[in-house]
């Protein structure tokens, strides 16, 4: 089954709401980044929010990246999405395991990511992109996010995210849902709101029950507010790198350095980090770029 984005808004106009199904875009990006337990639900949880705030953008050419940056073990992990619901991310110690969090018994993203910071950068085609940055506050992604909505764009928000691990290690169900406040609620809605958050049993579980994002919204979470769904599209874990991508990259070197590969006879090679591709620039090539260089 393919995955899916959805964004709507209640009937009231009250709360509006973006849903993800992301369970096949998690699986592509632990296969392709071979993620250990912990960082495929820390991973997970970023894409799965990435893509939610993707549908956000304007243009086709508008690009939205999540950044942590951690003291802890994996501390470092990057996603970015598009607005064709094409996202794509790693994190810096794919293979790092840790064990369960001794309390609760659950996958430590918490302890993985530590103590740091949670950026969001909007490039929307400006001169300068927006970026937006909080303290993270529990490192588990959807507490950090709803607090970035508070504190940075003044959203009262509710996120949740989820990662429904296979005992095996592999993903089963991948997924996560935002709802958001519009200005002048009334307190009513909020406290329904509330109480249908409070109620709401674990995404995942509910998701492998045989729910569709869709009724999850309406059955539980908007339960009582007649949801209006706006705008569905299919997400998929996409990297968009090329040979004559990278191409442009390596004229960035001197010409000092090409023509040092050059005698050498080396062979240039760039790794893309979100699709763990190599791709290799041999003599001849090389001395084609440093003849396009001006
Ligand atoms: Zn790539």
């Amino acid at each position: 089954m393919k995955d899916k984005i959805i964004r709507g808004i209640t009937k009231n106009k009250g709360i509006r709401f973006f849903a993800v199904n992301s369970t096949e875009t998690v699986r592509k990006a632990v296969l392709l980044h071979n993620l250990s337990i912990t960082n495929s639900v820390l991973l997970g949880r970023l894409l799965s929010g990435a893509l939610m705030l993707g549908m956000e953008l304007k243009s086709e050419q508008d690009v939205l990246t999540i950044k942590i940056d951690g003291d802890g073990p994996v501390g470092k992990a990057l996603v970015t999405v598009n607005r064709q619901g094409e996202v794509k991310g790693y994190v810096n110690n794919p293979q790092l395991e840790l064990a369960l969090d001794a309390e609760t018994k659950s996958i430590d993203v918490a302890r993985a990511v530590g103590k740091g910071t949670l950026t969001i950068i909007k490039d929307l085609g400006l001169k300068n992109p927006y970026m937006g940055q909080v303290e993270l506050q529990t490192g588990t992604i959807a507490k950090d996010l709803t607090y970035y909505f508070v504190a940075s764009e003044q959203i009262p928000s509710s996120v949740g995210l989820g990662v429904l691990i296979e005992p095996d290690g592999s993903v089963r169900q991948a997924g996560g849902f935002i709802v958001q406040l519009m200005p002048e609620t009334p307190d009513e809605v909020i406290s329904q709101l509330e109480e249908n958050l409070a109620k709401f049993p674990n995404l995942t579980d509910v998701m492998d029950m045989g729910f569709s994002i869709e009724k999850i919204m309406t059955d539980f979470i908007l339960k009582g507010f007649q949801p209006e769904f706006l705008e569905e599209m299919e997400a998929k874990y996409k990297c968009n790198c090329s040979y004559k991508k990278f191409e442009k990259g390596l004229k960035l070197l001197s010409k000092q350095e090409l023509r040092e590969a050059i005698e050498k006879n080396e062979t240039l090679t760039v790794h893309c980090h979100f699709c763990n591709k190599d791709y290799n620039y041999g003599k001849d090539r090389i001395v084609k770029i440093l003849s396009e260089m001006k």
